[in-house]
């Protein structure tokens, strides 16, 4: 893990005073507050996390997880978890770097909902670091992340999926997938599912989306925030399915796990 920390870098900058002090001090780890040994901000090789609080952060376990929902499992390896036998998805399989609690949670509403775009470099650098010896992302061409409708992202001011996409991407190296924010459109404003009824959230993602041709024949691998219920990605594949493509998969910083094993 130590490989890890030493690989981090220095996000985006910081306001201009601040990133003059901050030259002048040894970083402090985002989590705890611990001084980082040795390292100034001017150091490229930066860590973001001491090690104790990279380790400890809820990383999704890379084999206890159902492949096609991406939620928690009690079994090693399962295709499918008990609720995935019944449920159809159009989803092909889904992952998440981390489940969606703690520092993890905190940090993405305080990015999409606090406006603290500095947080992205760091969350696309930790998932970029679940993929690490991983051969997970060859089979996919195109990265899409999930776009906000117009009415939202000119509230919003930004598409916090997108910028995560993209610093995912940047720390992937030569085995990323490129970007197509355009190739999946949002042709109307939904509520979000979890503040609607059973009924309602049945409906409410209908036609909500609209693909390019581009997609056809083509592995495409959605990109989210976080993964809660999973209809707005499965909505997605579908939308993308339905316009030729040959396979989509999900993946997502954050994901709500249910223990619908215990
Ligand atoms: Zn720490
Ligand atoms: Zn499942």
């Amino acid at each position: 893990m130590n490989e890890f920390v030493q690989s981090l870098s220095h996000p985006s900058p910081p306001p201009r005073w601040l990133w003059w002090m901050r030259q002048l001090l040894p970083p402090l780890c985002w989590k705890c507050g611990m001084v980082l040994g040795g390292k100034t901000y001017l150091d490229p090789a930066s860590p973001f996390l001491c090690s104790d609080c990279l380790i400890g952060l809820p990383w999704t376990d890379p084999v206890y997880h159902c492949r096609q929902c991406g939620n928690l499992t009690a079994e090693p390896d399962r295709l499918r978890c008990e609720e995935c036998l019944e449920d159809i998805w159009d989803l092909d399989e889904s992952r998440s770097g981390f489940a969606y609690n703690d520092t993890i949670r905190h940090w993405i509403l305080q990015l999409k909902f606090f406006g603290k775009q500095h947080l992205s470099p760091l969350l696309g650098r930790l998932l970029a670091l679940s993929f690490q010896n991983s051969t997970w992302l060859e089979k996919y061409d195109f990265l899409v992340p999930i776009p906000l409708h117009s009415t939202r992202l000119r509230s919003r001011g930004f598409n916090q999926s997108l910028l995560l996409a993209h610093h995912f991407r940047k720390n992937l190296g030569n085995i990323s997938p490129e970007i197509h924010l355009h190739w999946l459109r949002r042709t109307r404003a939904t509520r979000p599912q979890t503040e609607l009824p059973l009924e309602e959230r049945l409906i409410n993602l209908d036609n909500a989306f609209s693909a390019l041709p581009e997609v056809r024949n083509r592995n495409i691998l959605l990109f989210d925030d976080v993964m809660t219920t999973g209809s707005t990605l499965n909505a997605a594949a579908r939308c993308i399915k339905e316009a030729g493509a040959s396979s989509v998969g999900a993946l997502v910083l954050g994901r709500k796990m249910w223990d619908s094993f215990e």
